[in-house]
Formats: C-alpha cells, structure tokens, sequence
C-alpha cells in the first residue's frame, strides 16, 4: 500500500520537510517551496517574484517558529521564474547562500539578458515550424510581461551531478535530471527515500517537457522530450517512496506514474506519427490537428510538445524533416516493401 499524499506530506514533517504552497499569477496555479528545518535552514524554492508570495513565505515561515532572516540556504531546483522569482530579495533579508547547478549558473545571473535570448530563440523555433508571425509576436509580448515575476539568482554554491549537499542532519544527493527544463535538478534522501523532484514529475499534469536553449549557451534547441524520457527512466530505478513535486501533491507511487506517464507519451507519439504519414505537414498544423486554438492561444508550449514527439519518432527512423530553407516539415520513412515468397529476402 503506497501512502495517500496526506500521510506523505506527514512523513516529510517528520523528516522536517515542510510544504510552503505559495500562489502565483500562472495557470499552474501554487508552487511548492519545502522548508527543510536542519543545519543550515534551508528552503528549496521561493516562488515567483511577487509581494504576495513573499508575504505567504513570511508567514509560513512565522507558523512554524522562523522568520525569512532566519534562513540560511535557499536551493534552486530548475531555472523557471515560479520557482526562483523572489531568491534575491530573501537573500537581501537572510543573507543566506543560494545552490543550485552549477551548469546554470550562468544563465541564472544574467536573468534579464537570458530571457530576452530564449524569448528570440523560441520566435525562431516557432517561425522555423510554421507557426504564422503575428501569433510569435503576440506571445513574446506575454511572456514579456510574466518576466517581472523572475528574477536574476546569484549561484554561491554551485553543485554538480552526484555530488553530495550536506545538511547536519542528511545527506542530499543532487541528480541533475534535465528534461522539463535544462537546468532540473533533484535532491533525493537515500536514507529516508525521500526525493524532492521541483517539476520533474508532477502527479495531476504531466510535465511540459519545453524546447529551450541548452545550458552551454550553443545556439541549437533541445530535444528536451528525448532527454526527459531518458531522465525519468532513470528516476524510476530509485527506491524512493515519497517524491516531492514542485506543484501539486506529494506522490508515493512514482513507478505506476512514470510508467502511465510513458504509455502516455507513447500514444501521442503514435497519433503523430498516424498524422505525418497521412501527409507532410509542419510542426505547427500538427499542434493544429491535436488541439485546435489551444495551438494557437499556446502555441510554444504544444509545439514542444510536437517538436518533441517528432525527435522519438526521426531517433526510431520512421519519419524525417524536410527543410525547405524557410519551414521545416515532416514526413513518413517509407517502409521497405515486405519480401514475398519466391523473392529473395
Ligand atoms: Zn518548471
């Protein structure tokens, strides 16, 4: 029997792992935000850049006997501004040290600047796949606006893959398990089997695996849903029994959801791979066909979801791009014909 998420977020608080569900202005609704009450005081994840989350981080905080001074190390678990938003401004009050991947450090610092980079990248990306120039102008605007809610981070404590983050009380191992985004980082509790996820793998959506620019600054996308399915593959091999996501509640069942999250996968993939061997198409009239005006109102994010895809399916040589030096398209590998009898094979 695998716990219920009330019984698991009880034994976090045993482990004095405290949830902090803080709102944003997003869709996804809350973050989560884990108060680890050890050597030094640690919080993973802040919430978005906002007086309201700094307000309910202040008073979370009251509740459980601290104050926002009192905290000495925040840890970041991806790159994206609902999870990082208000790092600066707790770090102006408690002075505490900021980890996160070291990889992204970079990125993290020039907040701004970096923004700006992959919101240029993503009209590329989206005009390279068909998606009309008026809706990737009408979305840079919007993601324009949501920038206010981030924030630059300053790294002090940069970590690496398999590296070990010592509290006084516990050992975290960092697995950088990119995917989601390119900076994911988990922090998993061998001892405990406790794993804290950001949104690697969240239980009531499934995780946007998003195009992006990779963390070495080269100007190329991901192939953010190959890297994903390889990263969740492995986080199925750990014994963990309580995963906590950046969103939503805790799961205690994380190889019955990676596994529906694979199957999942799997039949988008093949819907897909149906669509393109009916005609070429580009990446944008399949987002088209999935989900209508959501492919237009959304329309990076389910070409990501495209994009994606179509990488397993060019990695298993059923389909290819075709580029035709402005659009890119896709189009089925004919198969071989089958050999019949009396003819060699
Ligand atoms: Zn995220």
């Amino acid at each position: 029997m695998s716990l219920t998420p009330e019984a698991a977020l009880e034994q976090a608080a045993l482990a004095s792992i405290h949830r902090f569900a803080i709102s944003t202005p997003f869709a996804v609704g809350k973050v989560n935000c884990y108060l680890i009450e050890d050597e030094p005081l640690t919080l993973v994840d802040t919430g978005p850049n906002s007086g309201k989350a700094l307000d309910e981080i202040g008073a979370m905080l009251g509740a459980r006997g601290h104050a926002i001074e009192d905290l000495e190390l925040i840890v970041v678990t991806h790159q994206h501004i609902d999870h990082l938003g208000l790092v600066e401004i707790l770090v102006e009050h408690s002075g505490a040290e900021v980890a996160a991947l070291g990889a992204a450090a970079q990125r993290l610092a020039d907040f701004d600047e970096d923004a700006e980079r992959q919101d240029a990248f993503a009209v590329e990306v989206m005009l390279r796949n068909g998606i009309p120039e008026d809706v990737t102008t009408a979305l840079r605007t919007v993601s324009r606006g949501f920038r206010g809610w981030g924030s630059q981070v300053t790294v002090t404590r940069p970590l690496a893959d398999g590296e070990a983050l010592e509290l006084g009380n516990r050992r975290l191992e960092v697995l950088h398990r990119p995917g989601h985004s390119p900076s994911d980082t988990l922090f998993w509790d061998a001892e405990r089997r406790i794993l804290i996820a950001g949104d690697h793998l969240i239980a009531h959506i499934s995780s946007n695996p998003l195009i992006s620019l990779p963390l070495d600054g080269a100007h190329q996308r991901t192939h953010a849903l190959v890297t994903y399915i390889d990263s969740l593959a492995r986080t199925r091999e750990l014994p963990a029994e309580i995963v906590l996501p950046g969103h939503g509640e805790p799961i205690a069942d994380h190889v019955e959801l990676i596994d529906a999250r694979f199957a999942a996968h799997d039949r988008r993939k093949e819907k897909i791979f149906t669509l393109i061997a009916e005609r070429l198409q580009t990446g944008y009239e399949l987002a088209q066909a999935l989900w209508g005006n959501v492919a237009v109102t959304q329309a990076f994010l389910t070409l990501s979801e495209v994009i994606g895809h179509a990488d397993l399916l060019v990695n298993e040589g059923r389909i290819r791009e075709v580029d035709d030096g402005d659009v890119v398209r896709y189009e089925a590998v004919p198969t071989p014909p089958a050999s019949t009898p009396g003819q060699p094979a």
